[in-house]
């Protein structure tokens, strides 16, 4: 029978070992380890969504294997539930929850009981995975511009931010370019808001497409563009923005005419140690924005220092 949870039983008695899996092996795979040391290597090795562990083992305190497990990165986030002796007092408890154990089962073991606390533990983790992909899910609506799938204006700052403060950390270059489609309106008049809507998903896909790993892509409303270009300085993102304005000039759009294409000025800013936010230097490429406007469109200009 083939589970997706598995549970890791680390017990140096096989009495208890074959109890357990009695109780449990229809509602999860159990891997079971009879050492501390063993325990360990098989938590890497089968990364269980739970352990039950002794805390008397013959080589290493279970107590020590718990909060080893808790001190790993690769492994703190799996639940410990440990099977204390017949003499545990209050005292005991609460030792068994400062090691970072999320419960604790005491011996002599009431099959029910074990059952019952292993349900509660895997129905805990299902819901904190399944709370934590609608999270990553929120995030990533968060983020995006639904029509295009680029970051939206809020986040495309914030990343941006983020890196102006890396740049200053570790002394790299960085620029920073509006690109905005010329003429737009004219594409929602002549052949309607949906072909509008068409040019704006294909244009941001071919930015996407064009731009390197580390660049980042947002739109800033309307037709309106951002690139963030980091490690790379005035000379490199004009190569790289050049060959895009180039790109997006010859792409065709379904729902307009077979020959119909969409131009793109651009506005280009290095930007500086001086600058305490990216918004500084938007409002350069901005500025030169405007000058590629009225230079005639379709073009780049770079900002003045
Ligand atoms: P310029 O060359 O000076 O940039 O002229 P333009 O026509 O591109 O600029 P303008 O700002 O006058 O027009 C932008 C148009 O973009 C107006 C607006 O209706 C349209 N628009 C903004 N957001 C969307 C959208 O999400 N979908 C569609 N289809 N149109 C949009
Ligand atoms: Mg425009
Ligand atoms: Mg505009």
């Amino acid at each position: 029978m083939a589970f997706e949870e598995k549970v890791l039983v680390i017990d140096d008695s096989a009495i208890v070992l074959e109890m357990i899996e009695r109780t449990i092996g229809d509602i999860v795979e159990v891997i079971t380890a009879s050492t501390g040391k063993a325990g360990l290597v098989k938590l890497l090795e089968h990364k269980p969504t739970l352990v039950l562990l002794d805390v008397k083992l013959p080589d290493i305190d279970g107590m020590k294997v718990c909060k080893a497990i808790k001190a790993d990165n690769r492994t703190k986030h799996v639940p410990v539930l440990l099977i204390t002796g017949e003499e545990t007092d209050a005292d005991a408890e609460a030792a068994a929850f400062a090691t970072g154990a999320a419960d604790f089962i005491r011996k002599p073991m009431h099959p029910a009981v074990v059952r019952a606390r292993v349900k509660l533990q895997l129905e805990l983790e299902m819901r904190a995975h399944a709370l934590n992909a609608v999270n990553i899910e929120l995030q990533r609506l968060a983020s995006t511009d639904m029509l295009t799938g680029c970051l939206n204006r809020n986040y495309f700052i914030n990343s941006a931010d983020a890196e102006l403060s890396r740049m200053k950390r570790h002394d790299f270059a960085v620029c920073v370019a509006i690109l905005d489609l010329d003429h737009f309106k004219n594409v929602n008049d002549s052949f309607g808001h949906a072909a509008g809507d068409e040019v704006l998903r294909l244009a941001a896909a071919c930015m996407k497409d064009a731009v390197r790993h580390e660049d980042t892509v947002g739109r800033l409303g309307g037709e309106e563009f951002a690139i963030l270009l980091p490690v790379a300085d005035a000379g490199g993102a004009l190569i790289v923005l050049e060959r895009l304005r180039e790109r997006l000039s010859e792409l065709r759009y379904q729902g307009t005419r077979p020959d119909y294409s969409v131009t793109t000025s651009i506005g280009l800013a290095e930007v500086y140690h001086r600058d305490l936010k990216i918004e500084d230097a938007l409002q350069r490429a901005d500025e030169a924005l405007y000058r590629a406007k009225r230079e005639g469109r379709n073009r780049i200009c770079v900002a003045n220092t």
